[in-house]
């Protein structure tokens, strides 16, 4: 089948160098892929795997990066709808902002694929090719109570603070409502304080996951709450707004002297929350590996484009306020000092010199 489309493909190519000046054809296979920002390493994964299983399938690629700035990315996908892309594979800035840009591509008909984020609000989303969000923050909260059982033992109630993503991000919500899915009980049953009382992600959400952001709040947290006490642990939702808020803890002597270092999650196995694990800093991360989620997105392109109904393992959990959107869940991995090696080297996702 696949043979089949790459003949039309060329075919396409080839009438459109006879075609006349001004006459205007629709690329074949021309698929246009629209990505966050290149300050996290896992975006750049994602845009890099696509390009190279998309090519390996005869396609040709767009891949745009959009530095965290929601008007560039949306005249980055008003372009790509202009040059006559097949499909549109975004991982949205902000999952609210996109419905006038995609009536222009359903109009035009081109398939859309929320990637990695939910696209909210338009009925102009095709397929979404995500992880299990809210297992996501399980096992981020599972990794955190695993820590404080190792390194405070006889502590109770443990001292937690908690973090949030961007609240425009639908994920962030996900993650959150899964790790309080732990925490709350813990909470409830006295094992757990959230000295600053700040729950909810109205009030520990982060905009735009912005490091530096984390970092104040943790050092407000730290001053306003710890002067006669310690914090024993940190949920962080991403790698890194747990390399900004390490900063804060060891600003004021976390880490040395009889102040142990608190227990910080992560996500995304980003090579400087790898090291900064080996190191004893940072206590875990989730791995997601964006080479699956590339070859979910690509079957799903290959599947729409040749008139079949790509595969899909969720019809439930991600209604976008129009819709539910059609999923494909992949499995999060959380990876910790006692199993790195064997699920991110053994994986072949990094080498053991790229983290060591
Ligand atoms: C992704 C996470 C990532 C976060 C920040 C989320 O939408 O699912 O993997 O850590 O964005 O980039």
């Amino acid at each position: 089948m696949l043979r089949t489309f790459r003949k039309i493909a060329l075919a396409g190519v080839s009438a459109a160098a006879l075609m006349l000046p001004g006459a205007v054809s629709a690329a074949e296979g021309l698929v246009g892929i629209a990505m966050p920002t290149k300050t996290s390493a896992r975006w750049i994964d994602d845009g890099n795997n696509m390009v190279k299983q998309f090519e390996a399938a005869g396609y040709t690629t767009d891949l745009q990066y959009a530095d965290d700035d929601i008007p560039n990315q949306l005249a980055q996908i008003e372009n790509m709808i202009t040059k006559g892309v097949n499909v549109l594979v975004i991982a949205a800035i902000d999952g609210t902002t996109l419905s006038n840009a995609l009536e222009n591509a359903k109009a035009a008909d081109i398939k859309v694929i929320a990637y990695d984020r939910l696209i909210r609000d338009t009925d102009a989303v095709d397929y979404y090719a995500t992880f299990d969000n809210f297992k996501v923050g399980v096992e981020q909260a599972g990794s955190l109570v695993k820590g404080l059982k190792e390194r405070f033992p006889d502590q109770k109630p443990w001292n937690v603070e908690l973090f949030g993503g961007s609240p425009d991000d639908n994920n962030a919500f996900f993650f959150y409502d899964g790790a309080m899915s732990v925490i709350q009980p813990l909470i409830d049953d006295g094992s757990i304080a959230v000295v600053s009382g700040q729950m909810g992600m109205d009030k520990v959400g982060t905009l735009r996951w912005d490091p530096a952001t984390a970092q104040a709040r943790m050092d407000n947290l730290l001053s306003a709450n710890y002067t006669d006490k310690q914090v024993h642990g940190v949920l962080s939702p991403y790698d890194g707004l747990s390399i900004g808020i390490l900063s804060s803890l060891k600003g004021v002597g976390y880490g040395s002297g009889d102040m142990k270092m608190p227990i910080v999650t992560g996500q995304d196995a980003e090579v400087p929350s790898v090291k900064s694990m080996l190191a004893d800093e940072q206590y875990a991360t989730i791995f997601k590996d964006t080479r699956e989620l590339a070859k979910v997105t690509v079957g799903m392109v290959n599947d729409m484009l040749e008139g079949k109904e790509p595969q899909v393992n969720d019809t439930e959990t991600y209604n976008n306020g129009v819709k539910v959107i059609p999923s494909y869940l992949l499995q999060p991995v959380a990876v910790d000092k006692s199993n790195w090696e064997q699920i991110l080297v053994g994986s072949g996702y990094y080498t053991k010199d790229q983290v060591e």
